[in-house]
Parts: structure tokens; sequence; C-alpha cells
């Protein structure tokens, strides 16, 4: 059916390229691309020998020359960008540039600012629509599935969703004392960033890890949860209807929460660059070169993710909760594609978006978060595709 080009090969690029070769009907060929051709490479001796013919390419996504020749070689029918936030644009520009359907999973963040927000690529709505090309935002699990939970929640069970608490836990032990599960830089800046949450139109801003709750998730038990800001909010607020308050938890260790406080209290965070021996040096830069890479955790983690959204509202006048979440499994998600849950959690929505696209399912002109399409064709393949999601009407509340 199509000809995908995806942008980066770290944890999650490899998920996806796992997913898109089991899915080869609709991922006919495919271009993993990234900074590190290597790494290209290793994946595309692994997967090779399938259906989909895979090929692979060197380029600098900040680049966007780089890419628009890229892509003017390639001639993808979609970009799938799965490099870090700081080359959403770049690589929007080269979708503009050739007339190419774009998708991501996660908001455009300046290097600079440890600050994201939707505006940037809010910003490119008109163009792309003139250009009669779309881009899917934010097409992960949260972001992702949450959106298109949420927008499933709001077509088959609310007339108005007043509260949502979006929880995320993950109960995995990788036996390190300290790891990220995802990119070091990205995790550690965005939990030691402030927190927000929005209630009645307004964002409420708190400390950073200020908020806490203890909360029983199905299939994995009592933790901890911290109320963080999160992309999602900003654009749940917007779309879905009757919306009071929004909040994200998710949970940490005492461990993982200690080893932060003395990391941050010493200023191993910090992306403030410092002169160390005449050079400069981000100190948050180097220590994502010292702890450990997420895509070495894979054979390590063991134990489950449990990621869903809790709804409070009203239908036909009458109070409804819902809960809708999706249990994963480390080990289980190692022995299929070789990385841990929280890769796979988001490779798969990434890979589903990218096949309603090319469907014809999700395509529209302009610029969309998840939510704004149609979530019923998502909601069946995210069961098939691996993430099969569990629904309760009488869940555990946040207070
Ligand atoms: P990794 O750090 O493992 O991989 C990032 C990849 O991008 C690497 O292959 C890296 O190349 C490549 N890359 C970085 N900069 C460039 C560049 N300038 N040009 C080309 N390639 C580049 O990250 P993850 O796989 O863990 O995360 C990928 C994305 O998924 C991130 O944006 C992250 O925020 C997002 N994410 C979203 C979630 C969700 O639920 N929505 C959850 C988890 C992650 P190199 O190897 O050379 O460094």
């Amino acid at each position: 059916m199509g000809r995908a080009l995806i942008i980066g090969a770290g944890g999650v690029a490899s998920v996806v390229v796992h997913k898109c070769c089991q899915n080869a009907e609709v991922f006919e060929e495919i271009c993993i691309a990234s900074r590190t051709k290597s790494k290209c490479d290793a994946l595309k001796e692994k997967l090779d020998g399938g259906k989909t013919k895979i090929t692979t390419a060197k380029v600098d996504a900040d680049n966007v020359e780089e890419l628009i020749a890229l892509i003017n070689d390639y001639k993808p029918d979609i970009v799938m960008n799965i490099a870090l936030p700081y080359q959403d644009l770049t690589i929007m520009e080269a979708c503009l540039a050739t007339k190419t359907h774009y998708l991501d999973t996660a908001n455009y963040e300046p290097p600079e600012t440890a600050k994201f927000e939707y505006s940037w690529q809010w910003a490119y709505r008109k163009r792309f629509e003139e250009a009669g090309i779309t881009a899917i935002l934010g097409c992960g699990f949260d972001p992702g599935v949450t959106g298109v939970f949420s927008a499933y929640a709001q077509k088959h069970y609310f007339d108005e969703i007043h509260y949502i608490d979006i929880l995320d836990a993950n109960a995995g032990d990788h036996g390190y004392p300290f790891a990220t599960n995802f990119n070091p830089e990205i995790n550690i800046r965005e939990v030691t960033a402030k927190g927000s949450y929005i209630e009645n139109g307004d964002w409420v801003e708190t400390e950073p890890m200020e908020i806490k709750r203890i909360y029983n998730f199905p299939e994995i038990g009592e933790k901890d949860m911290y109320l963080l800001h999160h992309e999602e909010l900003e654009s749940l607020a917007l779309n879905i209807n009757g919306i009071k308050r929004i909040r994200f938890f998710m949970t940490f260790s005492e461990k993982y929460l200690t080893h932060l406080n003395v990391l941050q209290n010493v200023g191993m965070t910090s992306i403030e660059p410092i002169m160390y021996e005449g050079k400069e040096i981000i100190p948050l830069q180097f220590l994502k070169a010292v702890l450990p890479d997420p895509a070495s955790l894979g054979p390590r983690t063991k134990g489950k993710t449990n990621i869903g959204c809790i709804y409070q509202g009203i239908k036909d006048g009458k109070q409804v909760n819902y809960y809708v979440y999706n249990v994963c499994d480390h080990e289980a998600c190692y022995k299929e594609v070789g990385s841990q849950a929280i890769s796979y959690t988001t490779g798969v929505p990434a890979m589903i978006g990218a096949m309603l696209l090319l469907k014809g399912e999700w395509k529209k002109p302009g610029v969309y978060n998840v939510e704004e399409f149609n979530p019923d064709p998502f909601m069946e393949a995210l069961n098939k595709w691996g993430l099969p999601w569990k629904e309760s009407f009488s869940p555990e509340l946040v207070d």
C-alpha cells in the first residue's frame, strides 16, 4: 500500500520498524534514516528478509535541506518522526516543501528551554491545509493513545466529560539503581519541570512532584504517583466537550526520586552550558552519556506498565465514571520485538497512526492531534497490534 520514511533509530524507532515489518501489507517499503547510520543498518540487518523492503539513509534532521533531498530521493507517502522533539519543526518544514504527510510522537521543544507546548506546531495548520497534507501530532501512548481513549469516551459514553485523570504507571524493574526508560535528556527535562494541570480553563502550576497520590492500579497494585505537566492536557482541554479539570500522573519509585534529587541538587540535570576543561558542556547531556542507554534495558526489565485514563462526566443527565487502560508486560515486549514496554507502547501507536493515514481513514489536510480523528479504527487496531485495552465503569477515583 505505501512507503514510509522513519526518522530516528533509537528505542521507539526500533519498535516502529518491527511493527511496520509485521504489517507488510500496509508498509510495503520503509527507509530508516537517522544521524548514526550504523544504527539504521543494524535494524535493517535484524529485520531484512521479510515482505517489507527496507533501506537505510543518513540524515541530520536538524537540517531542512538534507531532509528535503532525502524525501525527494525516497519519495515516501509519509514521514514518521521518531527522532527527538527538537526535530519536529525542521521535519514539518521538509514535509511542506515536498508535500508529504507527517506524524510524530512528541511535541516540539526548543533545545535551549525545557518548555513544550503545541503553539509552534499548531502554527503550521494553514500551511498544511493549503498543501493538502496531513500532520498527526503526538501519536505515541501519552500523548497518543490517551487522546484516542478520550475521543472514544466522548463518542460512545459521554455528552460531557468534566474530569480527566491520565494515569501512567510503570512497575517495571530493570535492576539498575537509576536509569530512565526513554531518552534520558527528554525524560529528565520532563520530570524536573514544574507540574501543572488545567482547571476551569486555566493552567494551575505546581512545584515539581508537589502533588502525590497513591493509586491501586489494576494488575500492578498500589503505586505512588505524582502530578506532572504533560502535553496532551493542552489539546484535550480544547478538543473534549465540557472539561473542568485535566490532570496527568506518573508513578515514580522512592529510589528513582532520591537519585533524581541528588543529581538535581548537584547540578547534573541543568541544561545551562558550563565550561569543563576548556570545552563547553551541558550537564544533562553529560549525564545522558553516563546513564544506561534506554535501548539496553529491554533484556533486564521485568514487570508491567499500566497507562490509562479515568473520565467523569454525564450522559443523558446521569453521572458516568469510565476507566480505559492498557497493561503491557516488559518481558513479553522484549520477546516480541527486543524492546521494553515503554518503547513498545510508544512505537505501536505510531505505526497504527501511520497505517490509518495510509489507508485514508485518518487523512485530512491540516495539523491535528489524535483526538481529532475517528477513534474507532484506532481502538480496534490497538487490540490487533499488541496493545489490548480494558475498561471499567466503576473505577477507583483519584481525589
Ligand atoms: P532515543 O534517544 O532512543 O532515539 C532518538 C533517535 O533520534 C536516535 O536514533 C537519534 O540518533 C535520532 N536523532 C536525534 N537527533 C537527530 C538528528 N538531528 N537527526 C537525525 N536523527 C536524530 O529516543 P526514544 O526512541 O526513546 O524516543 C523517540 C521519541 O519518542 C522522542 O521524541 C520521545 O520524546 C518520544 N516518546 C514519546 C512517548 C509517547 O508516549 N508519546 C513516550 C516515549 C518517548 P543518534 O543515535 O545518532 O543519537
